[in-house]
């Protein structure tokens, strides 16, 4: 198939093994930002054909994952009030809650339905004009712009039965966070293709001037992320710390302008909560101002709805590269996919979920 096959060649990838094997002269630990990489990485066991000094660690870029419980828990509330359709991407159906999820919220009579895009919810609230129709609009820059796209319609086709459950967040705050911890041992990143697809990579380059770490603009299929290594430890082993472009193919310097433009149309920059990691500053986006009519939160009064993570995960810490999911107590016994205790093992993008699937690992 192209644009696939020929990034799936495993002779490729081992001459790419072959060659940063040449050139690793020291240590270096480099996070892959993205779920979808993270779960090639592992699928692929490419970190088994990396050199013993390169190490790689999981990082935040799972929507599913770091949407935080109290979002989960206002989610079970609104889907839980009579005459609201609840309309939700499949993988956030069964990330737990408190005492249940919206898979059960559905079980219990409630009306939770899967779509494939926001668009698809606000034709329900159109066709059902007696209903209140919320969809949940969780995720990163990459699934901004469908999102506001149909906030923009709903209210220029004065769609008022529609409104949005909003968890958006942002990588570079993301990555300035994981940057400044203390315990932080992240030396260079690969950024998620699809994120710099929409907005570019020019807000990375100041993060890499600032900390001194080479970024590398990174796909998702095995060739793509070896070839991401092979820049970023090239990178590291000469001193430098710059951005660059692996991802050439999909992605360009300024981004997608137009669909930055919508985001901005929409949306503002708000400090967001992130699951096991906590508040982040200016790390996500909420609805301006003229358009907070179609916020799901305000609507069904829940804003202020608090929920503490459970002790036991420690989802935080891997989504932050300082912990891998086998060093979890609970991982594969306590915390399997059947039953979840923590988002990284309910999402298919969860790193814990990868290591379940792929290998059961104990190193
Ligand atoms: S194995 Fe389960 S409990 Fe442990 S960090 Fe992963 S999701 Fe959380």
């Amino acid at each position: 198939m192209k644009f696939i096959d020929e990034y799936r060649d495993a002779q490729a990838v081992q001459r790419y093994s072959r060659a940063l094997k040449r050139i690793v002269k020291k240590s270096w630990t480099i996070m892959e930002i993205c779920g979808g990489q993270t779960h090639s990485i592992v699928k692929y066991g490419l970190d088994e054909l990396l050199p013993s000094g390169v190490t790689l660690v999981h990082g935040p870029g799972c929507p599913v994952c770091v949407t935080p419980l109290e979002l989960i828990e206002k989610a079970i509330e609104i889907a839980s009030t009579p005459n609201v359709m609840f309309c939700s991407f499949g993988d956030m159906l069964r990330v737990p809650g408190n005492s249940k999820d919206l898979l059960t919220v559905k079980a219990e009579g409630g009306d939770v339905r899967i779509v494939y895009s926001p668009l698809d919810a606000l034709k329900l609230a159109v066709d059902n004009p007696q209903r209140e129709v919320v969809f949940f609009a969780v995720g990163f820059e990459t699934t901004a712009p469908a999102n506001a796209m149909a906030v923009f319609q709903a209210k220029h086709q004065g769609v008022h039965n529609f409104s949005i459950l909003v968890s958006h967040v942002l990588v570079p705050p993301a990555m300035e966070a994981i940057l400044s911890a203390p315990e932080n041992r992240v030396q260079g990143f690969l950024a998620a293709g699809h994120v710099c697809a929409i907005m570019g990579y020019t807000e990375y380059e100041p993060i890499a001037q600032k900390y001194g770490v080479p970024i590398v603009v990174t796909g998702f299929e095995p060739l793509d992320i070896i070839q991401g290594i092979y820049m970023c430890v090239r990178q590291l082993e000469t001193g430098r710390a710059e951005v660059e472009n692996q991802y050439s193919r999909s992605v360009r310097r300024e981004g997608n302008l137009p669909a930055q433009k919508l985001i901005r149309e929409i949306f503002c920059v708000v400090p967001r909560k992130w699951r096991g990691v906590g508040e982040i500053p200016q790390s996500g986006l909420g609805l301006q101002e003229a358009y907070t009519d179609f916020d799901a939160e305000k609507r069904f009064g829940v804003a202020e709805l608090r929920a503490d993570e459970p002790a036991e995960c420690i989802s935080g810490l891997i989504l932050q590269g300082i912990r891998k999911p086998h060093e979890c107590s609970a991982f594969g016994g306590r915390c399997t996919p059947e039953h979840p205790l923590g988002a990284t093992m309910v999402s298919s993008e969860g790193a814990c979920a990868a290591y379940y699937h792929y290998r059961r690992r104990t190193n």
